[in-house]
């Protein structure tokens, strides 16, 4: 063809990058890889191995050896090893390292670049001018977190060895979220990379031995989802990080359960992408290609639902059928393609397997008219209009260059189809008008909320999910906690088992008249309410003489807690300053009262009149706290390099389900209760099952305290059945457990399956008199999700 027919047709020429070099080192490497562990390779004889695979093409690339237990157990000894030098070494010194490894990735980006296209099958334009460079950006920003470490996380220590696995969509990209902020902490890491990806992170342990890291201090050993498990069931593993699918984070889930094990979860995603009618409709139609198109759609944050308002569903639907006949997709080495090839050819068939769905449910299917290469796995971009919220196609993750399509008459509406999902990753929103996006942002149930763009990534703000699209954080402060435990935690020893006072006949002087006086209850929604039982159990005092009666508890009564905590959501809306106010308010009811339970607490527990007025006190002290912190733990306002600015926002978690230690019974529930609702959560306490007392008499203070109905409700009775109850429900967001280290197994097994937050204490005892391991920012950490609203600027 001639220039003069180009310039007529305007047809883009071909534009190939060369895979020369990247396959020069394939046959450097005799196309033939180990694992690389304790800075060495390792090829272990008669091992059984796979092919990786050009998905543009479907040509052989290289054959990766499939770990076994016993690398996966040579890799956690050389972690474990290299763990207590890489600590010992201090942040200036990992931050060196972590700056040589940005340095070496930019150094080697093209190379990087092009052996990650020619395995994952993505356009050579993403991965070298998004993956890549995010990977260093990631190595640079973490090494900042390892210099600053020793004074920005001085009661933080490391966790030893992680255990990291991640998916095939952003091979390189996902290891480097993983290892930067695991290195830069102190920790060592054993890496999985996905069974169709794994070159460039052997390419990338070239590039550790090139920085001098210590050995063993980053260790990958390559495998299917089975040597993933072993790696998630090794016992000396302190901590697993997984990206992938919510079906596998579920299991494992269950199969950390009880270890101890420290667990982030980055899920799937079915992402809304909201057109309101007064947006930029051209800027807006650009947005979708790079939610839904980029990386042929198999992105967990893809804006995969269109939400756009019916007024201007019909023009902006013709907009964007125009714009999809202009997507090239082809070789991913052509830099001139929109679209590369879909991983594999079984994740081909499952896209089409489920677009076919769609079609058979309703949707009307709409698909670009362009030529696909004929090797090779390609879908074209498709469009699936006429969709119902709740057909399959928009309710379960595609993972392809699929988008559907349903329209919206209000604000409020696009709220309700954006939140109705099981997920919660991210949500783009699209509009002029500031006061309106800035207005939908925070009621959108979603991780990250991007404002007139969308796919915007940086290592200093945040990523990761609601409900079942995972828990944890990615980057930023958050996902430096993630690798961080709090270094008390290292002295803890298991509690000592508390059992209830045995009984003995006869009924104690000082209760006498509170037995006369009141019947049991539970307080639900504001009000005292008879168990549904109908039965009360006896609390005994440390003498064995009946002390009183409290409601005995059950799933029912739980049901009707989260109901009522439920409809009580204005309290999350409520300014700061009045809840500051509240918690203020009910520490001053409890002075006002401090005497009397101080004796409730001295003929519980039998503890000294010093200890229990002590217990008092500093329940009230801890009140103040949580007032002092309900308007000054902020979030952040990042920089991230845009035009623009990331808000991260502390928002509550929702309904929160507490069970109480038995040892200090009200400070306990005061030090659990109070950061819960001072960051605007609604919570379901279940206060000590031994010494319940206290709670009972709280909930008159409460209801003296302008707190409004439902905030908190108090269930008494047996822990882990009504805890466990409250694991298992729909409505619950998170669950914190201080129990023994049974139930704390149970109720992370049971939270597995709506991937609910849970926060337990393994049977350990913290004290919470002291003002280090009883209150702080832990507490505040637990009780908050961090939003990241993106908002860039600029006409
Ligand atoms: P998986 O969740 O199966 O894989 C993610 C990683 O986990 C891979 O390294 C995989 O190994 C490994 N793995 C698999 N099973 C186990 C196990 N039992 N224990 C420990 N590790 C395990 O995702 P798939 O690749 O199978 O993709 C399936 C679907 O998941 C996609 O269609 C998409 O919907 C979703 N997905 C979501 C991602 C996200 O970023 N949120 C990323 C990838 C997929 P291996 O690949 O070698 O088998």
């Amino acid at each position: 063809m001639k220039v003069a027919d180009l310039m007529d047709s305007m047809e883009y020429g071909p534009a190939p990058e060369s895979t020369e070099q990247a396959h020069a080192w394939l046959d450097d490497h005799n196309r033939r890889f180990g694992h690389f562990i304790n800075g060495t390779w390792k090829k272990p004889k008669g091992a059984k191995t796979f092919k990786t695979k050009n998905p543009a093409t479907g040509n052989v690339l290289g054959t990766i050896t499939q770990g076994e237990q016993a690398d996966v157990d040579g890799a956690v000894k050389a972690a474990r090893t290299a763990q207590v030098g890489w600590a010992k070494l201090g942040g200036h010194g990992r931050a060196r390292y972590l700056y040589a490894l940005a340095r070496l990735v930019q150094k080697h980006a093209r190379h990087l670049a092009v052996l990650e296209t020619l395995d994952n099958g993505k356009p050579i334009r993403e991965s070298r001018d998004i993956d890549v460079p995010l990977v260093a950006r990631h190595f640079y920003h973490h090494a900042g977190w390892a210099q600053l470490m020793d004074r920005e996380f001085q009661d933080q220590v490391p966790l030893g060895v992680i255990g990291q696995i991640v998916p095939w969509n952003f091979p390189l990209l996902m290891l480097a979220w993983k290892i930067a902020p695991a290195l830069a902490a102190g920790n060592t890491v054993v890496l999985k990379p996905a069974e169709f990806t794994s070159l460039t992170a052997l390419r990338f342990a070239e590039l550790c031995d090139e920085a001098g890291l210590p050995p063993g201090v980053v260790n990958i050993v390559t495998g299917d989802g089975r040597t993933g498990e072993m790696i998630v069931n090794h016992k000396d593993v302190n901590k697993i990080a997984f990206t992938g699918s919510t079906a596998v984070g579920s299991l494992i889930r269950k199969q950390t359960a009880g270890s101890g094990k420290k667990l982030s979860l980055e899920l799937g995603g079915k992402s809304p992408f909201i057109v309101f009618p007064d947006a930029d409709l051209d800027s807006a139609i650009e947005g979708v290609v790079d939610a839904i198109w980029f990386n042929q759609g198999q992105v967990c944050c893809a804006g995969s639902r269109l939400l756009v308002q019916e007024g201007i569903a019909k023009t902006f639907v013709e907009k964007l059928k125009l714009r999809m006949q202009s997507l090239r997709t082809g070789d991913p080495m052509d830099k001139c393609m929109d679209m590369g090839a879909i991983i594999d050819p079984t994740q081909l068939k499952q896209i089409d397997k489920l677009v076919k769905i769609g079609v058979r449910e309703g949707a009307v299917l709409w698909q670009a008219d362009c030529a696909l290469p004929e090797k090779g796995s390609f879908y074209p971009p498709t469009l699936l209009e006429n969709v119902t919220p709740s057909s399959t196609v928009a309710q379960q993750e595609i993972f392809g260059p699929v988008l559907t399509v349903t329209t919206f008459r209000t604000p409020v509406e696009a709220v309700e189809l954006a939140n109705n999902t099981r997920y919660g990753l991210a949500a783009s929103v699209w509009s002029e008008n500031i006061n309106l996006a800035l207005d939908v942002a925070p009621a959108l149930k979603a991780g990250v909320v991007w404002i007139n763009t969308t796919n915007q990534l940086d290592a200093a703000a945040g990523f990761g999910g609601y409900r079942e699209s995972g828990f944890g954080r990615e980057g930023g402060r958050e996902g430096m906690y993630e690798y961080l435990k709090p270094a008390f935690e290292k002295d803890l020893r298991p509690a000592v088992k508390t059992v209830a006072n045995k009984a003995k006949s006869g009924v104690s002087k000082t209760t006498t008249k509170l037995l006369l006086d009141r019947t049991p209850k539970l307080y639900i929604g504001g009000k005292q309410s008879r168990p549904d039982s109908g039965y009360s159990r006896p609390a005994y005092g440390a003498d064995g003489m009946l002390l009183g009666e409290v409601g005995e508890g059950n799933r029912k009564d739980i049901r009707n807690a989260v109901e009522a905590a439920f409809k009580a959501s204005a309290w999350a809306k409520a300014d700061t300053h009045n809840r500051a106010q509240i918690l203020y308010y009910i520490a001053e009811n409890l002075s006002a009262r401090a005497r009397e339970f101080a004796e409730t607490l001295r003929a519980m527990t039998g503890g000294s009149a010093a200890a229990a007025g002590l217990e008092v006190e500093t329940a009230i002290s801890r009140l103040f706290t949580y007032g002092a912190w309900a308007d000054k733990y902020d979030g952040a306002v990042h920089s991230p390099p845009l035009r623009g600015v990331t808000l991260a926002m502390n928002e509550p978690m929702g309904i929160i389900g507490i069970a109480c230690p038995d040892t200090k019974p009200l400070l306990g529930l005061v030090s659990l209760m109070a950061p819960a609702i001072a960051m605007g959560n609604r919570v379901v306490v279940i206060p000590s099952e031994h010494h319940p007392l206290s709670a009972t008499d709280f909930y008159q203070v409460l209801d003296t305290s302008d707190l409004p109905g439902g905030v908190v409700n108090i269930v008494t009775g047996g822990r882990d059945e009504l805890s466990f109850a409250l694991a298992g429900h729909d409505q619950v967001d998170g669950v914190w457990y201080f129990g023994s280290a049974e139930g704390s197994a149970e109720i992370e097994r049971l939270s597995a399956r709506t991937i609910k937050r849970t926060w337990v204490n393994n049977g350990l005892e913290r004290d919470f008199l002291d003002g280090v391991q009883g209150e702080g920012q832990e507490f505040l950490r637990h009780a908050t999700e961090v939003k990241n609203i993106w908002i860039p600027y600029g006409e």
